[in-house]
């Protein structure tokens, strides 16, 4: 497909070219022509005999004329050469530059297949453990009300799974696409943590984890709902792969232009290997899959990285296994 995309932009390029440099040819091939013809009308026109119809021009002029002509279709057999020169010239040219311009268009493109190759991976999953089970409960003559009521229930888990991940790809795919920038309003951090604690506070009072603050009044540029989403996934990472009774702290600390906000845990911690793909979708450490036997489809920080490049900000990720992990932000900061 951008093959013959490229093609077809390569020949538009060329097309633009060649009729520009053709009707430069033309005009000046035709100034020429008139500029020749004059000079030779007024050579032959000096000699000229009116007395004498066969009166032939000196040798002398009769050269000079034969030179202009000569010097005519010289001009124009390099006009021909010229013209086929930038054929090449800007056909090579315009397929690079072809090339070029369709490049990022085409990572686009590949970017999206990916995606929904990988969405469509994803909530296959579920839904085969679904459609299953309501097979296999209609099948079984001799089911009980129990036991129908126990496969509704897994039912239940599963499409409430399907619902995580589809609000999860519908967030994704609205900051893949979004081309005005929703950063705009000014942001007290302080109050946008207290209230991204408040969210996972059933979670970390399940697990009996504390979540300490040591917050300052700090301001940054941003939107107050995106802000509260990010910091809603670190939280919930970190209540996630933390054990029982475990505490979590949240740091921030201002510096020359910029706020640092560290999220702190003790949990299990990140294999060096897993650290550098952690931010990528659908990724999830080997550990968190197997041992830590958490939910998640691996698309948590891939929102947060969306949302920290639509802020202008970083992350930075240490970790230790069995010590903890420590994601440290940094957003542009405004007095
Ligand atoms: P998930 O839904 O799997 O949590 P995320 O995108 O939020 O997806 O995280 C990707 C992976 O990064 C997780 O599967 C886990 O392996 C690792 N991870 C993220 N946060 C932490 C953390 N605080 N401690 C340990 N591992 C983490």
């Amino acid at each position: 497909m951008f093959q013959s995309a490229r093609l077809k932009l390569t020949a538009w390029y060329l097309l633009i070219i060649m009729g520009m440099s053709i009707i430069f040819s033309i005009a000046f091939y035709s100034v020429t022509t008139r500029e020749v013809q004059r000079l030779t009308d007024r050579m032959e026109y000096e000699v000229k005999d009116p007395y004498n119809p066969f009166f032939v021009p000196p040798p002398i002029t009769q050269q000079r004329i034969e030179d202009l002509e000569e010097s005519r279709q010289r001009v124009l057999f390099s006009l021909i050469i010229l013209n086929g020169i930038i054929f090449f010239v800007s056909g090579g040219g315009g397929y690079f530059l072809a090339g070029i311009t369709l490049r990022p268009i085409q990572r686009m493109v590949s970017e999206q297949h990916r995606f929904v190759t990988d969405a469509s991976h994803e909530l296959r999953t579920p839904l085969t453990a679904t459609r299953t089970a309501v097979e296999v409960a209609l099948r079984d003559k001799s089911l009980t009300l129990t036991n129908a009521k126990k496969t509704l229930e897994s039912n239940l888990e599963d499409i409430a799974s399907i619902q995580l991940l589809s609000d999860d790809l519908l967030r994704l795919s609205q900051f893949e696409n979004t081309q005005t920038s929703i950063v705009s309003g000014k942001v007290a951090i302080q109050d946008v943590i207290v209230s991204a604690v408040k969210k996972v506070g059933v979670l970390a009072k399940a697990k009996e984890i504390t979540i300490n603050q040591k917050i300052t009044k700090q301001f940054v540029k941003g939107d107050t709902q995106s802000l509260e989403e990010l910091f809603v996934i670190f939280l919930d990472n970190a209540i996630k792969y933390s054990s029982k009774e475990s505490s979590i702290l949240i740091t921030t600390k201002r510096t020359d232009g910029h706020l640092l906000i560290a999220i702190e845990d003790t949990g299990i911690g990140i294999e060096k290997a897993d650290i550098g793909h952690i931010f990528d979708r659908f990724y999830r450490a080997e550990k968190s899959r197997t041992k830590n036997n958490a939910e998640g489809y691996g698309l948590g920080l891939s929102i947060a990285k969306k949302i920290i490049e639509e802020h202008k900000g970083k992350v930075k990720v240490e970790s230790e296994i069995g010590k903890g992990t420590t994601f440290t932000i940094l957003l542009p900061a405004i007095s």
